[in-house]
C-alpha cells in the first residue's frame, strides 16, 4: 500500500530503456487514449509530437498503480502539458474531448481502415483519403494501382486484422524451423518481436535465423523461402537482399532505421489445427465443421543474421519499438555510441565494440540488463 506522496518519490528515468515495463498496465484507459493521438500527429507530419505522446504513454505504463489525480505526475519525465491535459480530462470527466473527437472524425476512421491493409503506410492512406477513398470497397473500384503487397493485403484483410495467438505463432515456428534446418543443417531459429516479450497475441510473428558458423547463413533466406513455397505455406512473400557487405560506411552507421539484413515479409497459409478440426470436403475447399475455412492467413517476418551480429539483431528485433528507439537515444546522447541491429560503434574510440549476447550489449552501454518481458515500453 503506497500513499500518493510516496508515488512522487519513485524515481522514473526519462529513458524507457532504464525502466522495467512488464505487460501489466495499470493505466490502460489512459494509455489507450494517449496512443490514439500519435496517429493523428504523425498523419499531420508531426513526428516529434507523435513521439512525445508515445513517451508519455510509456511512462504511465510503467507506473505501479492506477493514476487517480495528475498531482503526483507533475514531477515525472516525458509528461508534457498536452499529455497532462488529456489525462486530467479523462480522470475528471471520464473522457478527453480531443481523443473522442479524433475517434469520431471521418479522417481517423478512414485511416484506421486503410492503414490496416498490409502494404499501406500512413502516406498512401492519406493520399487515398484525399482522393475520397475511405473504405475497402471504393478502393477496389477506384482504379488506383495497387502494389503486389497491397493486393495481398486486401485479399487477406480480415485474417490479417485478426490477432495472431501464441499457439499460432508456435505452429508457424515449427514450420519455419523445420524448413530452415532441412535446407541448412545446424541453422538456428529464435522467436523475436512481441512474442519474445511475452505478449499473448501479435499482429504478426517474427523470427531470427542464423547459423553458429559465420558465413554459413549466406543464401539461407532464398532457400528457406523456396522450401516454404514448395510446401505451399506462402500466400505472399517479398524478400529483401542484405546490404551490409557492400556498405562503405560500416554496419552501425545506417542513417535509416531500416536495417540491412536479408528479410522476408510474408503471409503464411496456416491450417487451423486440432482445435479447428479441419476436414477435406472433396471439392477442393476444406472447411472446419463450423463452416470456417480450414486455414487462415498470418503475417510472418523472417530475418537472417550472421552469427557475429546476431546479438545485435536479437536485441534490435525484440522491441518494443519505443524501447529500441530509447536505447539508441541513450547510446547516442549519454555514451557517444551508435547502436543498430548490426553493431555498436564507439565514436570516441572510433571502433566497433563486439558482443555475443544481449547482456553484453547492455553492459557496454552502461545499462542494467532488462529482460525481454520487461521491454514492453
Ligand atoms: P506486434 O505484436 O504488433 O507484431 P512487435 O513488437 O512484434 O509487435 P513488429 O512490428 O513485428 O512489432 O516489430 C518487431 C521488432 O522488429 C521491432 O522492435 C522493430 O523495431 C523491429 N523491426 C520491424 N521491422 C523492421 C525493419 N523493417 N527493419 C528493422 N527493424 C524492424
Ligand atoms: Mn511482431
Ligand atoms: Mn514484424
Amino acid at each position: 500500500q503506497r500513499s500518493e506522496a510516496e508515488v512522487v518519490m519513485i524515481s522514473v528515468s526519462s529513458y524507457a530503456c532504464q525502466r522495467r515495463t512488464s505487460l501489466i498496465n495499470h493505466n490502460a484507459v489512459l494509455t489507450d487514449a494517449l496512443s490514439l493521438l500519435p496517429h493523428n500527429a504523425e498523419l499531420n507530419e508531426d513526428e516529434g509530437r507523435g513521439l512525445a505522446f508515445r513517451r508519455a504513454a510509456a511512462v504511465l505504463k510503467f507506473l505501479p498503480e492506477p493514476v487517480t489525480t495528475t498531482t503526483p505526475l507533475r514531477g515525472l519525465p516525458c509528461l508534457g502539458e498536452h499529455s497532462l491535459r488529456v489525462i486530467e480530462d479523462i480522470l475528471q470527466d471520464g473522457a478527453s474531448r480531443e481523443v473522442e473527437s479524433t475517434k469520431r472524425s471521418e479522417r481517423f476512421k478512414a485511416l484506421k481502415v486503410l492503414n490496416g491493409i498490409f502494404g499501406v503506410g500512413v502516406k498512401t492512406a492519406d493520399r487515398w483519403i484525399r482522393a475520397g477513398i475511405r473504405y475497402l470497397q471504393p478502393l477496389q473500384g477506384s482504379g488506383e494501382t495497387l502494389s503486389r503487397a497491397q493486393r495481398a493485403g486486401l485479399r487477406y484483410y480480415d485474417d490479417l486484422n485478426q490477432p495472431v495467438s501464441r499457439a499460432e505463432a508456435d505452429a508457424v515456428g515449427e514450420i519455419v524451423e523445420k524448413a530452415a534446418v532441412s535446407v541448412l543443417p545446424g541453422a538456428r531459429m529464435t522467436l523475436i518481436g512481441g512474442f519474445r516479450r511475452g505478449k499473448l497475441t501479435g499482429h504478426d510473428v517474427d523470427f531470427l535465423l542464423t547459423h553458429p558458423e559465420e558465413g554459413r547463413e549466406e543464401g539461407l533466406m532464398p532457400k528457406v523461402v523456396s522450401r516454404l513455397e514448395s510446401e505451399g505455406f506462402l500466400l505472399y512473400q517479398k524478400t529483401t537482399r542484405n546490404s551490409y557487405l557492400e556498405s562503405e560506411d560500416g554496419p552501425a552507421r545506417s542513417s535509416s532505421s531500416m536495417d540491412r539484413f536479408q528479410k522476408c515479409f510474408s503471409i503464411f497459409k496456416l491450417s487451423r489445427g486440432e482445435e479447428g478440426g479441419a476436414e477435406q470436403t472433396g471439392n477442393g475447399e476444406s472447411l472446419t465443421p463450423s463452416g470456417q475455412e480450414a486455414w487462415r492467413a498470418v503475417r510472418v517476418d523472417l530475418v537472417v543474421s550472421p552469427v557475429s551480429q546476431s546479438a545485435f539483431a536479437l536485441l534490435g528485433w525484440t522491441g518494443s519499438k519505443l524501447f529500441e528507439r530509447e536505447m539508441r537515444r541513450w547510446a547516442r546522447r549519454e555514451k557517444a555510441m551508435s547502436l543498430s541491429s548490426h553493431a555498436l560503434y564507439d565514436t570516441r574510440q572510433r571502433r566497433y565494440l563486439r558482443a555475443s549476447s544481449e547482456e553484453e550489449i547492455f553492459a557496454l552501454l552502461g545499462l542494467e540488463f532488462i529482460p525481454p518481458s520487461e521491454r514492453n515500453a
